[in-house]
C-alpha cells in the first residue's frame, strides 16, 4: 500500500518507512514531484497537521489519485508556561530562530522556575478513504538547567524523558525513535491500519 507522507522533509519520511511494516511504502511530496509549500498558520498543533493534509488531499484530489495522505506537526509544551511554545516550538526565539537560540530562549524563560514539566506532542492528521482521522503521541519529561547532548535537533538537549537517564540529545536516533512523541503517534496510525484490514 502506498501512503502519501505531506511533507518536503525527507528526514522524516525515511523516519516513518523505517518503523512502518514492510508492505506499506511512505511516498514524500518530492517523490512524486510535488511543488506544495505546506502553511503552518494555525495557533494549534493538529490544526497544523489538518491544514498541512487538506493542502495536499487537493492537490490528490486534483489528480484523482486514489492514495490516503497524511501529516504531522509537533511541538513542545511546558506547563509552567501556560504549554509554550507549543506550536512556536520551531519559531519560539524568532521566525527564523536556530534551534541553539530556542534553546537559549526557553532557559531564559524558566529561570527561577522550579516546576520543570514538559512534554513533546506530536498530531497525525491522515485522511483515508476521504474521512480524517488523527493520531497523538505524547512523551512527558522534565527540562534541564543546561543542555546536555549533541545529537538529535531542537530542544532535544534540554528534554530528559521521564524513565530514562539520557536527554533525547544523548540517545542514538534508534534510542529516540524507539519512544518518541512522533514514533508513538505512528504506531497508532498503524494500528488503524491494522484495524481497518481485519475489518476488511
Ligand atoms: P515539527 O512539527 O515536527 O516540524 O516540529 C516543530 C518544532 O518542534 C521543531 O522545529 C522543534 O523545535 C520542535 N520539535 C519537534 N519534535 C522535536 C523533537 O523530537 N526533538 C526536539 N525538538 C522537537
Amino acid at each position: 500500500m502506498q501512503i502519501l507522507f505531506a511533507t518536503n522533509n525527507i528526514h522524516k519520511v525515511q523516519e516513518v518507512q523505517s518503523v512502518m511494516p514492510k508492505n506499506f511504502s511512505v511516498l514524500s511530496l518530492p517523490a512524486l514531484r510535488l511543488d506544495v509549500s505546506l502553511h503552518e498558520h494555525e495557533t494549534t498543533i493538529e490544526g497544523n497537521a489538518i491544514s498541512k493534509v487538506k493542502q495536499v488531499w487537493t492537490v490528490v484530489q486534483k489528480n484523482k489519485w486514489s492514495i490516503s495522505c497524511f501529516a504531522d506537526d509537533s511541538g513542545l509544551e511546558v506547563a509552567a508556561l501556560n504549554n509554550a511554545p507549543g506550536v512556536h516550538s520551531a519559531r519560539y526565539y524568532s521566525q527564523n530562530a536556530t534551534d541553539v537560540q530556542n534553546i537559549k530562549h526557553l532557559l531564559d524563560q524558566m529561570q527561577g522556575i522550579a516546576e520543570r514539566q514538559a512534554q513533546f506532542r506530536t498530531v497525525i492528521a491522515l485522511i483515508h478513504k476521504e474521512r480524517l482521522h488523527l493520531f497523538t503521541g505524547i512523551v512527558k519529561g522534565t527540562i534541564l538547567t543546561f543542555p546536555k547532548g549533541n545529537s538529535g535537533f531542537g530542544y532535544d538537549p534540554l528534554f530528559l524523558p521521564n524513565g530514562y537517564q539520557k536527554t533525547f540529545a544523548q540517545m542514538t536516533m534508534q534510542e529516540k525513535n524507539r519512544c518518541s512523541h512522533r514514533y508513538l503517534a505512528v504506531e497508532k496510525m498503524i494500528s488503524f491500519f491494522a484495524k481497518m484490514k481485519a475489518t476488511g
